[in-house]
């Protein structure tokens, strides 16, 4: 799977020019078809998405084309799974934070503890990245846990990045710099793929 833009048509002028590169080798991507229809879960509503499939001139690999604004593997929005890593990181509870979110507590559980379980990569990884779009940004303040450390370091370099990328919304950045795998649990797993 590869992480690209949330402008369809956008997407696919690129995907037609060859504009997309391969995660796994670099190499060329071009159409292959679609995926299967995939149910988006937005703050208030669903959304059926239909990705299109794509595959490498190099290493022939297939890669279906998913939105920044989703992480690979969840149906949850980026945005939905940001804001409960952000109330985690103010002290609510799993079980607050799925109530105000209309989740299932172990869900909301389960996102937390991907979440926690990368938390010293994650600081680390948006820290340096946010120093890199913001070369005048100060030291980031340390926060009261590692988990809202790693928050605090993915929203100052989202932050970072509206000044030089453009305005987004701060988890669908986060998605696209880790390649879609902010919430998987191997460590550093995004500096293989991205
Ligand atoms: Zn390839």
């Amino acid at each position: 799977m590869k992480i690209v833009g949330t402008d369809a048509p956008d997407v696919e002028r690129a995907l037609l020019a060859g504009d997309l590169a391969c995660p796994a080798c670099a190499g060329r991507l071009r159409p292959w078809g679609h995926a299967r229809v995939r149910v988006v879960r937005h703050r208030d509503d669903e959304e059926l998405r239909r990705p299109r499939r794509s595959r490498c001139g190099g290493c022939s690999l297939t890669h279906v084309l998913v939105g920044e604004d989703c992480l690979l593997r969840r149906r949850d929005d980026a945005e939905v799974i940001g804001a409960a890593l952000g109330a985690k990181a103010s002290g609510r509870g799993h079980r607050r934070i799925a109530d105000d979110l209309g989740r299932l507590a172990a869900t909301v559980r389960n996102w937390l503890r991907r979440f926690a379980g990368g938390a010293a990569e994650i600081r680390s990884f948006f820290t340096v990245l946010a120093h890199d779009l913001d070369p005048m940004l100060g030291p980031l303040l340390p926060r009261s846990t590692a988990f809202a450390d790693a928050v605090e370091a993915v929203a100052c370099a989202a932050r970072a990045a509206v000044g030089r990328l453009g305005s987004r919304p701060p988890w669908s950045f986060a998605s696209a710099a880790t390649g879609g795998r902010l919430l998987s649990n191997t460590s550093c797993p995004w500096e293989a793929g991205a």
